[in-house]
């Protein structure tokens, strides 16, 4: 089996090191494509206006000057030209990716990119909302969740989002299969300054945020001290809502 591994965290990034030992676990073809510096909340953007430069830092390890989904789409256009990954993974990200995460999400982005090509793919979140216990509960739950994905009938153009509650290792409860919660970001807290030329400016917090803790969600299962996998689709199509909205439009 192939494996292409990004992480939105960058090429030096932590979760990157531990995602290639687990990786080195389930294969002997595993290749990292990854952007030079930290990208976190660059969403599913691509680079147009200006060039990306590819830059080799070992056998099958690359880094490029940009966006996850940059390193991705770039990865599988120059490094695979004539057979594809078996599977893309992308993490462990330093920091939850739940509910509207998803929209944001650098980490989630690079898997959608992967996803769009036909490849199976998977995102990997460490949750660190106490901190304290770094990436313990990924790095003695992420094989146990990726093994049985290997072989699985994944759905064409999804993406399984998993997150590790931010717990050590021997503290998480199990694994529990989940839909996405909901997130309200627009009442988080902003951070607001004067700049050392006396303009003012706006940063954006993530404290505060209203989460949703319903039953049976991504948000919930994490709470609760367990893995999260959610199937995400690409289709962001409200089938719901097309015939409803057809009808206000006929006649
Ligand atoms: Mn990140």
């Amino acid at each position: 089996m192939r494996i292409l591994l990004t992480n939105d965290d960058g090429i030096h990034a932590p979760g990157l090191d531990l995602l290639e030992a687990i990786a080195a676990r389930l294969s002997d073809d595993v290749w990292v494509c990854a952007p030079a510096e930290e990208q976190s909340g660059a969403g599913h953007s691509l680079t147009l206006n200006f060039p990306v430069r590819l830059r080799q830092f070992g056998p099958k390890r690359f880094a490029v000057s940009g966006t996850p989904s940059d390193a991705v789409n770039l990865a599988l256009r120059k490094l695979f030209p004539d057979r594809s990954p078996d599977m893309v993974i992308s993490g462990v990200n330093g920091g939850e990716n739940l509910a509207d995460d998803i929209t944001y999400s650098g980490t989630i982005s690079a898997a959608m990119e992967a996803a769009l090509a036909g490849i199976p793919a998977v995102a990997l979140s460490q949750a660190m909302r106490d901190g304290g216990n770094g990436f313990s509960a990924a790095a003695g739950w992420a094989e146990r969740v990726l093994a049985p994905l290997a072989d699985a009938p994944l759905a064409k153009r999804t993406v399984i989002n998993v997150n590790f509650p931010a717990l050590p290792a021997d503290a998480v409860k199990g694994i529990r299969v989940v839909r996405q919660g909901f997130h309200d970001y627009s009442r988080g807290s902003l951070v607001e300054g004067i700049d050392p030329r006396g303009r003012p400016y706006f940063w954006f917090g993530l404290e505060d945020v209203e989460h949703s803790l319903d039953r049976g969600t991504d948000l919930e299962a994490v709470d609760e001290g367990y893995v999260s996998v959610t199937p995400l689709q690409l289709d962001l199509t409200h089938h719901a809502t097309l015939g409803t909205l057809a009808e206000r439009y006929s006649g």
